[in-house]
Formats: structure tokens, C-alpha cells, sequence
């Protein structure tokens, strides 16, 4: 089966291949596609997004598609950054940016319960699958750690004692938002094609 994932982002391309490097699937990417049609990520829920970027590029190659969609979900703070977590501090902000609004605006919050979530969306001509991973943890109050990327530096997954950035890449799949969604669409991949 050739499925094309929905992004340009070569992380997500080569974390998304060796997830389903057992499967006899072939992943291809907006990367190999001569022009392929932006997706505004307008959607006002991360299902929508994922769901929405999908859809296009389906749509576009006539190919299944799959996409995803990833949010950072403050308790305190209603559930924000949510769907807004890449643009957090405004239109062109980038990571450090965000992470410092989010620590300003929990400056000397008590409950500082927070949960990563992923949704990705499988759209093929029977229809649209989708699978959630969330990573329930919590937000300290002062980077940590060097790896990864975005909110890891400030988010302690539960049961554990060091941030995200302070993982290796292993350590944070294992437990992390999009290595549940992941696998969650590895099994649903795996039944279907046996
Ligand atoms: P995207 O949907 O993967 O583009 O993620 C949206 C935003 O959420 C990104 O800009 C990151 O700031 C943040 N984000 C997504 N996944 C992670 C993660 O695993 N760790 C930390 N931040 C993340």
C-alpha cells in the first residue's frame, strides 16, 4: 500500500517510517510531490486540521492520506494553548516564544496539569479513521533539558522526573502523544492489510 503523509516536515517523515518499517506499506511525503497544495490550518480542533490536511492531499494524489495535528492542553488554563500551540505568542512566534508565555502565565499557578495530545487522520476512498495518543504530565516553572523541540523543555510526563527534552528519542516515543497515536494507527494498518 503507498500511503503520502501530509507534511514537509522530514522528522516527522523518517519518525512516521521506521513506526511502520514492519508494514508493507510505502510512505511517500509532500516532499515528493512536484506542487502540492498548501492546507491553511484553520480548523478550530486538532481533529479538523488533521482531518482537513488530509482530505487536500487525498483529494490532490488520489492516494490514502495521512495527516496529524498535535496540542499542548493547559488544565488551568482551559485547555489552551490547545489547536494554537504552534502560534502561541502570535502569528510569527517561534518555540521559545511560546514557552515563555505559557511560564509567564502560570507564574506561581498551583496546578500546572497539562497533557500533550495527538490526532491523526487516515483518509482513503472508504472514508476517514482517526486515532488520538495524549501524554498526560505537567508544566514546571524553568526550562529543562536540551532536546526535542516546542514545549519539551518545560513539560515532565507522568511518572517520570525529567522533561521531555531531557529523554532520548526512545524514551519520549514510548510514552509520548504521537507515539500512542502512532501505534494505535500501526494496529489499525497492520488488520487491514492482513
Ligand atoms: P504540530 O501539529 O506537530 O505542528 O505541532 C504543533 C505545535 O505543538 C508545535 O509547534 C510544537 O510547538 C508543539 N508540539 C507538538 N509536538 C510536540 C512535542 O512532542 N513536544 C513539544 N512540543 C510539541
Amino acid at each position: 500500500m503507498k500511503i503520502l503523509l501530509a507534511t514537509r516536515n522530514a522528522g516527522k517523515v523518517s519518525e512516521m517510517r521506521s513506526l511502520l518499517s514492519d508494514l508493507p506499506v510505502e510512505l511517500i511525503s509532500a516532499l515528493d510531490l512536484d506542487d502540492p497544495p498548501d492546507v491553511e490550518e484553520d480548523a478550530d480542533t486538532l481533529e479538523g486540521n488533521a482531518r482537513k490536511k488530509a482530505d487536500v492531499l487525498h483529494a490532490y494524489s488520489g492516494l490514502p492520506a495521512l495527516a496529524d495535528d498535535t496540542g499542548l492542553e493547559v488544565d488551568r488554563l482551559e485547555g489552551r494553548p490547545g489547536v494554537r500551540s504552534a502560534r502561541y505568542a502570535g502569528p510569527k512566534a517561534d518555540d521559545a516564544a511560546n514557552r515563555r508565555k505559557l511560564l509567564d502565565e502560570l507564574d506561581g499557578a498551583g496546578d500546572r496539569a497539562a497533557r500533550f495530545r495527538t490526532v491523526i487522520a487516515f483518509v482513503d476512498r472508504a472514508g476517514v479513521h482517526q486515532f488520538e495518543g495524549i501524554c498526560r504530565g505537567r508544566i514546571i516553572d524553568e526550562e529543562r533539558g536540551t532536546g526535542g523541540f516546542g514545549y519539551d523543555s518545560i513539560f515532565v510526563p507522568e511518572d517520570a522526573d525529567r522533561t521531555f527534552a531531557e529523554l532520548s528519542a526512545d524514551e519520549k516515543n514510548e510514552v509520548s502523544h504521537r507515539g500512542r497515536a502512532l501505534r494505535l494507527l500501526a494496529d489499525y494498518l497492520r488488520d487491514r492489510l492482513e
